[in-house]
């Protein structure tokens, strides 16, 4: 999979992507990384690249030709249009599920904005998709970008060497993960729950299922609706058990 970044800070998002499981992706040839300096196609003597918002108001934005070029020159050798992803605090908020659905792509191109924005003339003409990571604001759109890329290579087959990681992930059944533990047995006093000592797998899976169930009741109740067409009876059953008990604490 190959994911082209169009930004004016590409050391920011070579360095961000070049650690861990990520950077390892690379290495083996599983992901490709390019980030592209927009700047290099600003025809500014003085190379810029932003100019002050007709109407007036506050700060500068990104004009649209530099950003054209930059985009003809990073999609010149493919053979189809590629999605090409805004980072922007007004697109829709990226989910575990938008990033498997990305993964499916061969090409990504993503435009991280700077400054105001981006001229909208050039956001019409090339951008398939508005994505953003939350309901802030933050000053660039490069961070974003690497949150989007980290959790779509995790879909890429090979970039976990675990293949059961990706599976039993939050928000992979609509859930939170249940809690975790290593050793040692004892921490501070704290003993590893019993039921995963015992060997008992179906017992186990059962504690763990209900532990995600609970975690997710107390933490994000919202997913519990969303996910409610995948709960079987006996989750339905833990989970009635669960209100009634916060109804009594
Ligand atoms: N004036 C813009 C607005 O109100 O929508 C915000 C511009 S922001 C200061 C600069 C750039 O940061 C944006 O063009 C976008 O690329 C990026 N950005 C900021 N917050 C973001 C978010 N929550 N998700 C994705 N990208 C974001």
């Amino acid at each position: 999979m190959r994911f082209h970044i169009m930004t004016l800070f590409p050391e920011m998002i070579m360095s961000g992507l070049s650690e861990s499981v990520i950077g390892r992706a690379q290495r083996t040839g599983l992901i490709s990384v390019n980030a592209v300096n927009i700047r290099d196609f600003s025809k500014d003597k003085h190379l810029h690249v932003d100019d002050y918002p007709y109407g007036g108001g506050a700060g500068m934005v990104m004009q649209p030709d530099p950003i054209f070029d930059c985009y003809q020159s990073v999609t010149a050798d493919m053979t189809k249009k590629p999605r090409v992803i805004y980072m922007t605090p007004q697109g829709r908020v990226f989910s575990q599920e938008i990033a498997k659905e990305l993964a499916m792509e061969e090409e990504l191109v993503f435009l991280c904005g700077h400054y105001e924005g981006v001229d909208e003339r050039i956001l019409d003409e090339i951008v398939t998709d508005h994505l953003s990571i939350g309901d802030y604001v933050l000053t660039g759109g490069e961070l974003p970008a690497m949150v989007m890329i980290d959790a779509i290579s995790r879909f890429v087959p090979g970039v976990l060497n675990n293949k059961d990681s990706a599976a039993g992930d939050s928000f992979h059944d609509g859930l939170l993960e249940y809690p975790q533990y290593t050793r040692p047995e004892v921490f501070h006093g704290q003993p590893v729950p019993e039921v995963l000592l015992s060997g008992h797998h179906a017992n186990i899976e059962k504690w763990r299922r209900q532990q995600s169930l609970k975690r997710t009741f107390e933490r994000r109740p919202d997913l519990l609706l969303q996910a409610a067409d995948s709960l079987s009876d006996e989750d339905l059953h833990y989970l009635e058990l669960l209100k009634i008990n916060a109804c009594q604490s």
